[in-house]
Parts: C-alpha cells; sequence; structure tokens
C-alpha cells in the first residue's frame, strides 16, 4: 500500500510505516497509513525516514576514508574535511586548520 502510493521498495515502505506505528501507535496500521496518504502526510513520513538514511550514511563515511592518503599526522584522510562541521577528520589538522584562519598575532616580537 505505502509502496503503491510513494514509489518506494519495500525496505522504505517498511521504515515509513514503523515511523507511522512509532509516531501515533494506531490500532489499525493500515487504516491510518490510509488515512496518512490520503492528506499528503504520509510524504512527510517518507522525507523523515530519508533524512534519517542519509545521516546514517553520513556517519558510516569514516569508513570511507581509510582509503584515503593519509595526513602528516598518519591519519588516513585526515586532510578530508567533514561533509558535517566542514573541517578537517585529523584533530591535529583541524587544530593546524584553525591556527591558519586566526590572525598572527602581531606586536609580540623580541
Ligand atoms: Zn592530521
Amino acid at each position: 500500500m505505502v509502496m503503491n502510493e510513494l514509489g518506494v521498495d519495500r525496505a522504505e515502505a517498511g521504515q515509513i510505516a514503523a515511523a507511522v506505528q512509532c509516531q501515533y501507535a494506531p490500532r489499525n496500521l493500515a487504516g491510518c497509513l490510509g488515512a496518512l496518504a490520503k492528506s499528503g502526510d504520509l510524504a512527510d513520513f517518507q522525507g523523515h525516514v530519508r533524512g534519517r538514511a542519509s545521516r546514517q550514511q553520513a556517519r558510516l563515511a569514516p569508513d570511507d576514508r581509510r582509503t584515503r592518503p593519509c595526513c602528516p599526522h598518519g591519519e588516513a584522510g585526515g586532510v578530508d574535511l567533514n561533509p558535517r562541521s566542514g573541517r578537517p577528520w585529523c584533530p591535529l589538522c583541524r587544530i593546524g586548520a584553525a591556527a591558519d584562519i586566526e590572525p598572527a598575532p602581531t606586536g609580540a616580537g623580541p
């Protein structure tokens, strides 16, 4: 039913149904899904499920970094930017990047 309404695969339909079940705890899940589909609110649940899936993907990103070249500190993919923070993955590279951005101290010469 959900699959037909939104054109999603079985796994995603299951996740959407689970999200609806979690939110409303309906006695009749199929009836509730039908009502949500009719009102257009089912698409909101689809967006919610898709957003969660993309966040999970972002969380998995560090595994992909293992195949990337190492930063000067020996961390694979350390200089690559974390898509969520926009800063390097390696903490030492982060400190280096922050130091580059901050203005150099002036008037502190010998
Ligand atoms: Zn580094």
